[in-house]
């Protein structure tokens, strides 16, 4: 079931019906009232003329009864009769004998009613001075049909005159304010009907004459104060919700920036957890993890991996004799010339201890690492640098031990270390500065 849009009622059009109903309602009142004061000046009138008739009449009626002059009293009679108010004339003439002559002239339509008035009088006769003798009896009869027709007329011009008169009146009533109201109530509706937040800033403005101040002025101020208020708000909004966007750009740029840090911060920490600040090379922790990757990895794979130790021969002297700072730069540049000797992407050189440090070689064999360590002694010796307390050179020297992975000895990686590092104890004992192999014939003594 479809719903009926309600009806719309005009303003103007509901002011009229007001007026009609208002002007009917005192209309009938009026017309009320004006009947009841018109059939009292009607009865008074008819009193009045029927009063008016006795006068006249009486007593020129009396001498024609006295004189029993029939023709003259049946002619009064008559014009009694016509006279406007009188609806019956009744004459009674007495006789000295027998009963009284009856004159009566009634108007066509004429019926006894209770609310006119009746006039008797009795026809009094003066024949000398002195002497007067009643000679019979006059009634005139008020006519209620006059009476009717009397009010009805005037109850017609009032009901016309008053209809006329509430038409016109709300008429007028309807026109001035569909002219001063209802035309601009619609605009102004209009106005707000087409309201959107581009076009607040178009002011409200009513067509008329000349500028009132009344309530529609009011309504229009109003109208445009409020959408001034809106246009501000909105604008004010606008910037607000451009400037929390702009923020949140800086926002997440400074995310960026913060997160591009932080990452280049982790990937540094992550690089000093793994490096050894003095010398650069990879530390202890470093050397750890790839120790069992790579041990791992050689096993799975079948591959070769040989781990060469090296040691500072009298380090300690040398601390004693250059002092500390003169030790950290010597580590410094065993450092530099150990990781120039293990060139190959797989090597790993690490500083594992004090004045110890450790090379990987995965995928190679004994004979490559002891080429390797053999290398490593010559960049030492190229190096050239002095050691005044060393017992076995004038300059700094290195022991180194080293094996190769066998698999059916190294378990584990511990194995291999201990068989290294059995070997460099070995290098030491020999006398230091040189070469020995776990596994391999040994290796050429130093010169
Ligand atoms: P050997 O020939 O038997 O190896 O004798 P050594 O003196 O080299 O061995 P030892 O283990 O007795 O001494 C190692 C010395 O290394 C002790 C310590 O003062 C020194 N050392 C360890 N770490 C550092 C370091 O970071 N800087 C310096 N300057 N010296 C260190
Ligand atoms: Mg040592
Ligand atoms: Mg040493």
């Amino acid at each position: 079931m479809t719903e009926r849009p309600p009806r719309r009622q005009s303003l103007g059009m509901r002011l009229m019906l007001a007026t009609l109903g208002f002007c009917l309602v005192f209309t009938l009142c009026a017309a009320a009232y004006q009947t009841w004061s018109a059939w009292r000046a009607g009865k008074a009138a008819m009193d009045a003329d029927l009063a008016l008739m006795e006068r006249m009449y009486g007593s020129a009626l009396a001498k024609a009864s006295w004189d029993l002059d029939r023709d003259q009293i049946a002619t009064y009679a008559e014009i009694l009769s016509q006279a406007p108010w009188v609806g019956r004339v009744d004459i009674s003439v007495r006789l000295p004998v027998g009963p009284p002559l009856e004159y009566q002239r009634v108007r066509p339509g004429w019926t006894p009613s209770s609310v006119t008035p009746v006039h008797r009088s009795q026809l009094r006769y003066e024949p000398f001075t002195g002497r007067t003798e009643a000679v019979g009896e006059l009634r005139l009869f008020g006519d209620e049909a006059r009476l009717w027709r009397q009010l009805r007329e005037a109850l017609l011009g009032i009901v016309v005159r008053q209809a006329l008169q509430s038409l016109l009146l709300a008429s007028l009533v309807m026109a001035l304010f569909h002219r001063l109201v209802t035309v601009h109530v619609r605009r102004i509706a209009r106005h707000l009907a087409q309201l959107t937040p581009l076009n607040l800033g178009k002011p409200l403005t009513i067509e008329r004459a000349s500028r009132r101040d009344d309530e529609l002025e009011l309504l229009v101020t109003g109208v445009n104060q409020l959408q001034n208020n809106l246009s501000d708000y909105l604008e004010r909004q606008q910037r607000f919700e451009q400037e929390l966007a702009a923020h949140r750009d800086r926002l997440s740029e400074l995310v960026q920036e913060r997160t591009a840090e932080l990452e280049t911060l982790n990937r540094q920490l992550e690089q000093l957890s793994r490096t050894d600040s003095l010398t650069g090379l990879a530390n202890r922790r470093s050397f750890d993890q790839v120790k069992l990757a790579e041990f791992q990895r050689a096993r799975r794979g079948g591959q070769p991996l040989t781990l060469v130790l090296c040691d500072i021969d009298y380090f300690k002297r040398y601390n004693d004799t250059y002092g500390h700072a003169g030790g950290d730069a010597c580590l410094q540049a065993v450092a530099a010339a150990v990781q120039g000797v293990a060139q190959r992407g797989a090597d790993l050189v690490a500083r594992i201890g004090g004045e110890e440090f450790a090379i990987l070689l995965p995928g190679s064999d004994g004979a490559t690492g002891l080429a390797v360590a053999e290398r490593v002694r010559e960049a030492m010796a190229a190096l050239a640098i002095p050691h005044a307390a060393s017992e076995v050179s004038a300059y700094v020297t290195l022991s180194l031990g080293l094996a190769t992975l066998q698999t059916d000895i190294d378990a584990n990686f511990e194995t291999l270390f201990r068989r290294a590092d059995q070997a460099l104890y070995q290098a030491k004992q020999d006398g230091r500065d040189r070469v020995r192999a776990a596994d391999l014939p040994q290796a050429k003594e130093p010169s």
